[in-house]
């Protein structure tokens, strides 16, 4: 029987969860599969098809509009999305499988889009988890799955258990679990239970490598009992990601007058935002700092306001000094540029894996747990960056860039992250360990 070729991809409908996996897809067509995404009615990946020549793209009855995302909240709306939008995917799958005369090897969903295991299991097909994560925080998932909110609460009041380290995976403390200021605790504990449950999947893939998280990657593999594969970063396996969004190229340019290595590059991702406040004492600390910056401020990233317009005048004569100010950078461009000395980032895994896959040291403003587990592991176990933590405040701005560009301290700092990126780099190579980890899952995935 002639092998199936169509991998069927369920990707998340945001930029940080479509990029690795729609990378994935492109590496996967590159050895000869046929990809069909399946989504929603928003963020939809087919807006940009043209960077996915041969891409199928189809799409499920809305289930959830977009904006119960805002009424619900995130932990909510996940859990509603999954439960209503099992039925149209299971239609969907259906058609394909007329259509395709039974053609579909896989089908890898993104762990947030559980609902696809019924599907699966209900036509007997393959399927592979994606996770756009760090694997620590699968593992601190994987925890907290476990527990019992009530007790958890009543635990937490101990300091002595705040502080306690989970499972001997240093320097991962009970404290430091990804659950704070999500939702109510339980409703996060339900989704982190649905989230772990692997249901009939046969691995599972995560967008990461073995050098840089080795401890819980061991974990991981001996509780999950199927085969864990971390095969990243993938924007270093395939050809450069495309974005969904338009990106503003005219920094680059601005980059070309700047000196080597000496401006900070200031991103807080698609979703992260700050008060008008904050606004202003970043832009005071980075003009006193001296060192040309460049920030992306997205329409949306500033709370109540409408875009850097309507900031009082104040801020633009600051920036106008030494800054540059986007809207969308190409972020992985810029990080690579020689005249980039660090990255202020809020610490999501995709730009945390981009800055070390280009050797750039990082200041770190996380805003929730997932961030925070990804800063804690920048400061603390690869000694690439530090966390400014409080109050956004100009003298602690001033003193953190220089600390970074200026200071020895961020000089070792770099020195770390060139050493991490040449490993990166190797990994990804021929006989590099997530060179093998994909490789082995094309082969898996060619026998079915
Ligand atoms: N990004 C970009 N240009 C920007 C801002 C962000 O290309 O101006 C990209 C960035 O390279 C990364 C993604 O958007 O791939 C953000 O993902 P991440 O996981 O870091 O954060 P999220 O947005 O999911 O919080």
């Amino acid at each position: 029987m002639e092998a199936k070729r169509r991998i069927v991809l369920v990707p998340v409908p945001a930029q940080g969860h479509v990029t690795p996996m729609m990378q994935l897809g492109k590496a996967l067509y590159s050895e000869g599969f046929s990809i069909t995404v399946v989504e929603g009615h928003f963020n939809q990946v087919s807006s940009s098809s043209q960077h996915f020549p041969g891409f199928q793209f189809v799409t499920i009855k809305e289930s959830l509009p977009e904006s119960e995302f805002e009424r619900l909240g995130g932990i909510e709306f996940m859990i509603k999305l999954n439960k209503t939008s099992e039925a149209s995917f299971k239609d969907c799958i259906s058609q394909l499988l007329q259509q395709q005369g039974n053609d579909i090897a896989c089908i890898i969903y993104d762990e947030f889009m559980y609902f696809c295991g019924a599907a699966a299991k209900e036509f007997k097909l393959p399927s592979v988890i994606f996770n756009s994560t760090s694997a620590t925080n699968q593992v601190s998932r994987y925890v907290v799955g476990k527990l019992n909110a009530e007790k958890f609460l009543v635990d937490m009041e101990d300091p002595e258990m705040q502080d306690k380290v989970v499972e001997n995976l240093y320097p991962l403390r009970y404290k430091d679990l990804p659950i704070s200021e999500m939702g109510p605790l339980d409703r996060v504990f339900e989704l982190c239970r649905e989230v772990g449950n692997k249901r009939t999947a046969s691995g599972v893939i995560i967008n990461t490598v073995s050098c840089l998280e080795s401890s819980s990657l061991s974990w991981l593999q001996q509780e999950v009992r199927i085969p864990v594969s971390p095969l990243g970063p993938l924007h270093m396996t395939a050809s450069p990601p495309s974005s969904l969004l338009e990106e503003d190229r005219s920094c680059i340019e601005w980059l070309n007058k700047q000196k080597p290595r000496s401006v900070i590059y200031i991103s807080v991702g698609t979703l992260g935002q700050m008060e008008t406040k904050e606004v202003l004492e970043m832009a005071w600390g980075l003009c006193n700092s001296n060192q040309p910056f460049l920030w992306v401020i997205r329409a949306g990233s500033i709370l109540g306001i409408n875009g850097i317009d309507s900031l009082p005048d104040e801020f633009n004569k600051m920036v106008s000094e030494r800054g540059y100010i986007v809207k969308r950078a190409p972020q992985i461009e810029v990080l690579g540029h020689p005249a980039v000395g660090g990255f202020w980032s809020h610490c999501g895994w995709n730009s945390t894996l981009e800055s070390i896959g280009e050797g750039v040291p990082m200041i770190c403003r996380p805003f929730h747990g997932e961030q925070k587990l990804n800063a804690m592991y920048i400061e603390r176990v690869w000694r690439i960056g530090f966390q400014v933590e409080g109050k956004v405040d100009r003298g602690e701005v001033e003193k953190a860039v220089k600390r970074l560009i200026v200071d020895d301290e961020g000089a070792g700092m770099r020195e770390r992250a060139l050493v991490l990126k040449e490993k990166l780099k190797a990994s990804v190579k021929n006989g590099g360990a997530s060179y093998d980890a994909l490789n082995e899952l094309v082969k898996y995935l060619k026998t079915k």
